[in-house]
C-alpha cells in the first residue's frame, strides 16, 4: 500500500484525497497525493515508487491539467522551504524552488523592473509547471530566462540541465524525461528597466479585460496551429467565427469573453469537458480543415 512504502520525514502521503481544489478548473476529482518538502524526500519518494512499479504524475498548480474523477496514478506535489529574502533586492541570478508561483516572480519583476521577466505576467502556475510547459504570452516565453534546471529522475538520481537554444519550443520542453520531477531552477534577466513595471501593469489590465481570469478554467483549451499552407490559425478566433462562444454543455460553457477558454460554472464534470473538446475539434476540422491539438492535458 502506497501509504506505507515511502519512508521519509519530508514526504506526506494522503490516500483518496479530494483534489477538486488542486486544479484551476475545479472538476470533482479524487486521488492519492504525495507532498514532498525536500530534495532528499523527493529522491526517496521517486526511487521507492519506481522500485514498486508505481507510475506517478507531477502536479504544479493544476492550471493546465484536467484531473480525472478518480486518478489511477498518485500525484507528486512539491512544497519546499524557501528563504524569501532573496526577493529583498534585485540580483543577477536567482536559484528558486520549482514550487514557487509565477505571481511571486511577476511582483518582484514589477518592483525592480527586471527585463525579460514580463513574460510571466498573468500566467497562473508553479515555476516547475511553467518550465515543463514553456509557458508564455504575447510578451515571450519563460524558456528565454531559464539558465539551468535541476531534476530528480524516476530512479531518485539528480540530473542537471544547462539550457540552450534546443531546450524549448512552443509550449514544450525537450529535457524532462518520463518520471523526472523539476525541483530547482536558475533564472536570469536582461537588466533593469523602469518601463517593465508599466508593461506588466498594462498587460495585466488587457488580460483581465479579454480573458475570464476570475472563472474556473484551465487556460487555453487548444494550442494555436501553424502550417505552411495557412500560416498561423488561432483556435479562439475560429471558435468565435463559428458562433460557438457561449456554447453550453450542462454547466460547462465556452467563455463569452474568450472563445479558447471553457468555464466551469459549477459542478461540470470531466465527461462534459471531453464532450466539449470533441465538439469543438470536429466543428473546426469540418469548417476550416484544421486539426487543433489540445493545450490542456487530460
Ligand atoms: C486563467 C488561466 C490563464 C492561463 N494563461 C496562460 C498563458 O497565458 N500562457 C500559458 O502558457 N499558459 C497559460 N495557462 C495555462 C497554465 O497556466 C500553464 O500551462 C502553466 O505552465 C501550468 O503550470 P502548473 O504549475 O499549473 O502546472 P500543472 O498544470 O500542474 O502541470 C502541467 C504539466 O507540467 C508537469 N509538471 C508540473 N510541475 C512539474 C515539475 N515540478 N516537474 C516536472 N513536471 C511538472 C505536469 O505533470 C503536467 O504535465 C493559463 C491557465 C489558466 C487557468
Amino acid at each position: 500500500m502506497l501509504i506505507n512504502i515511502i519512508n521519509h520525514p519530508d514526504v506526506t502521503v494522503e490516500i483518496d484525497k479530494d483534489l477538486k481544489k488542486f486544479s484551476t478548473m475545479r472538476l470533482d476529482a479524487r486521488g492519492d497525493l504525495i507532498t514532498v518538502k525536500s530534495v532528499e524526500g523527493l529522491k526517496t519518494a521517486l526511487k521507492t515508487l519506481t522500485e514498486n512499479k508505481i507510475q506517478y504524475r507531477a502536479l504544479g498548480w493544476g492550471a493546465n491539467m484536467l484531473l480525472p474523477v478518480v486518478a489511477e496514478r498518485p500525484y507528486i506535489q512539491l512544497d519546499f522551504e524557501f528563504d524569501r529574502s532573496i526577493f529583498d533586492v534585485a540580483r543577477t541570478e536567482y536559484i528558486l524552488p520549482a514550487s514557487i508561483s509565477l505571481a511571486t516572480l511577476t511582483s518582484h519583476a514589477n518592483k525592480f523592473g527586471l527585463k525579460g521577466w514580463e513574460v510571466f505576467t498573468g500566467i497562473p502556475a508553479s515555476l516547475g509547471g511553467a518550465i515543463f510547459m514553456n509557458a508564455g504570452t504575447n510578451l515571450g516565453e519563460i524558456g528565454s530566462v531559464v539558465k539551468e534546471v535541476k531534476l530528480i529522475t524516476k530512479n531518485g538520481e539528480e540530473k542537471i540541465v544547462i539550457i540552450d537554444k534546443g531546450s524549448f519550443s512552443y509550449r514544450h520542453n525537450h529535457f524532462v524525461d518520463n518520471g523526472d520531477v523539476i525541483y530547482e531552477v536558475k533564472l536570469v534577466h536582461f537588466g533593469q528597466d523602469e518601463a517593465i513595471s508599466k508593461k506588466i501593469r498594462e498587460y495585466l489590465e488587457m488580460r483581465t479585460r479579454t480573458q475570464p481570469l476570475k472563472e474556473w478554467t484551465c487556460g487555453c483549451i487548444f494550442k494555436n496551429h501553424e502550417d505552411t499552407v495557412r500560416g498561423l490559425s488561432r483556435a479562439g478566433l475560429f471558435i468565435d467565427i463559428l458562433g460557438l462562444k457561449g456554447l453550453t454543455i450542462n454547466n460547462l460553457q465556452i467563455s463569452p469573453k474568450h472563445a479558447n477558454f471553457m468555464e466551469n460554472r459549477g459542478e461540470s464534470t470531466y465527461e462534459d469537458v471531453l464532450q466539449m473538446i470533441t465538439v469543438l475539434q470536429k466543428e473546426m476540422k469540418l469548417q476550416f480543415g484544421v486539426s487543433f491539438e489540445t493545450e490542456v492535458e487530460y
